[in-house]
């Protein structure tokens, strides 16, 4: 049997009973209190370029002040910093589409207990966004994936949503994490119903101060892309009316 003898580096760590990555982590912050969720012991950033007994550049990432080893960090708390970093950043991108993705804004993200239910169901979702299409929730996996009963409902009730696989977190390079999360970890949809028209409508959400007024833009943008579209059917089948007669 191998043995895996390297151990992975403790990444985030409590801080104001928030999650934070050692990213985040500079002068100004490094003496800061910060725990380990899963142990609750005080955790110690280790930033810089600080060697290895062999010689090798020391990673940053957080260690027990007691020098306790044995304690991983928790998984937890993976998470927990994901969700909070969409909440906080308010984007994230699609899943691929014929391979492209397409960054898609929220106007609000909850992550909450009390407001993470899904419709009228027992199950709750990780993160609750508001898009410009309306509710879009989001499932993390990272230990465990999306139970199938959750699957179902969202496909049972037309509920836009999406699966981010961040299992592979610890292999991406430290200040690579959030872009991990929000752009460039394995994605697909759990549900939507029409991929291009959805990923089509979803715009950015407008700003409170000029919102009137680019609605009212968007809106006649909106007016002209539909007539022209509708012409352009109208022509198409006024054109295949008369292949037909001919
Ligand atoms: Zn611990």
């Amino acid at each position: 049997m191998k043995i895996n003898l390297i151990r992975k580096p403790i990444l985030f760590a409590i801080h104001d009973d928030e999650a934070v990555s050692i990213n985040s982590i500079n002068n100004n912050n490094r003496y800061l209190i910060y725990t380990c969720d899963e142990c609750n012991e005080v955790l110690i950033p280790r930033i810089g370029k600080a060697k290895n007994k062999d010689g090798t550049t020391r990673l940053s990432s957080f260690a027990h002040k007691s020098g306790n080893e044995s304690c991983s960090g928790g998984e937890g708390i993976i998470h927990k910093y994901a969700t909070m970093l969409i909440q906080e950043k308010k984007y994230i991108y699609s899943p691929k589409r014929n391979g492209k993705k397409k960054k898609i804004e929220f106007s609000k993200v909850y992550r909450k207990k009390q407001n993470l239910r899904i419709g009228n169901s027992d199950f709750e979702c990780d993160a609750k966004c508001i898009s410009s299409v309306g509710e879009f929730f989001i499932e993390i996996y990272f230990s465990n994936p999306c139970v199938e009963e959750k699957i179902d409902y969202y496909n049972d009730n037309n509920l836009l949503s999406v699966d981010i696989d961040i299992r592979k977190i610890k292999d991406v390079d430290v200040s690579d994490i959030d872009d991990y999360i929000l752009e460039k970890s394995p994605r697909k949809w759990i549900y939507n119903p029409d991929k291009s028209k959805i990923e089509a409508k979803i715009k950015p959400p407008i700003g409170n101060g000029e919102s009137k007024w680019l609605q009212y833009i968007a809106g006649g943008v909106l007016a002209v892309i539909t007539a022209i579209e509708v012409g352009s059917h109208v022509k198409e089948w006024w054109s295949a009316r008369n292949k037909d007669e001919n």
